[in-house]
């Protein structure tokens, strides 16, 4: 499997824009990825931006992305208030938000959701993202959920165990409101990591998956 370098050095960053529609989707999509990037890349500049973190949620995601962001010497912390589950509804409000973005970043790796996600407010952010920037390098990332809407990722980002732990604590001390969620769990979060560990022959064990819709070289 061929691996790829991103590219940073001292004077010029790697910059990474992170949006999630609701608080905990990014850590779940890709926490261990961010730890894995903070790790090792001590210049990272991330820009994270979650669209629907209200009252106790707002809370839980500020400190969340506080604690996965440790260590990381540029970052931006964005939450709006947009309603859970309204997106489409809301989607030239939610289209002024990306504008507003763009005229400021212009990062080396967006993270998104899927496209073929099944909730809603997932998919229009997927939507906007891409007609929001058109030569950029997206990867977009998979939430485990009850309609089953999990497909075949091409892009893997290997974890070890290490990893997959920090970031299943972090979720779990963090998102308390969600504790009650029959699927809020270390074990689903790993069963998927492992599952996608092997599908990339991860040496430790574990990974994150996304699709690269379009990767040029
Ligand atoms: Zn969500």
């Amino acid at each position: 499997m061929l691996k790829l370098k991103l590219d940073a050095d001292k004077e010029d960053p790697l910059k990474i824009l992170l949006l999630g529609a609701h608080s905990d989707d990014i850590e779940i999509g890709l926490g261990g990825t961010i730890l894995r990037l903070a790790d090792e890349y001590p210049n990272l500049a991330v820009t994270w931006v979650v669209f629907s973190a209200t009252g106790d949620r707002a809370v839980e995601a500020r400190k969340s992305a506080e604690d996965f962001l440790q260590g990381v010497p540029n970052k931006q912390i964005f939450l709006k208030e947009f309603k859970d589950g309204y997106f489409p509804s809301r989607v030239a409000d939610i289209k002024d938000v990306f504008e507003e973005l763009k005229k400021s970043l212009s990062p080396d790796v967006i993270f998104t959701h899927y496209r073929n996600d099944l909730h809603q407010d997932h998919r229009q952010l997927n939507e906007l993202t891409w007609n929001t920037w058109r030569d950029h390098f997206i990867l977009e990332y998979e939430i485990p959920k009850y309609d089953g809407d999990l497909g075949n990722p091409n892009f893997f980002v290997a974890l070890d165990d290490e990893l997959c732990e920090r970031k299943t604590d972090l979720l779990m001390r963090h998102f308390q409101t969600q504790s009650n969620k029959h699927w809020f769990s270390p074990e689903t979060f790993n069963a998927l990591m492992r599952l996608r560990g092997v599908e990339c022959k991860s040496t430790g064990g574990y990974a994150e998956a996304f699709y690269g819709r379009k990767v040029s070289f």
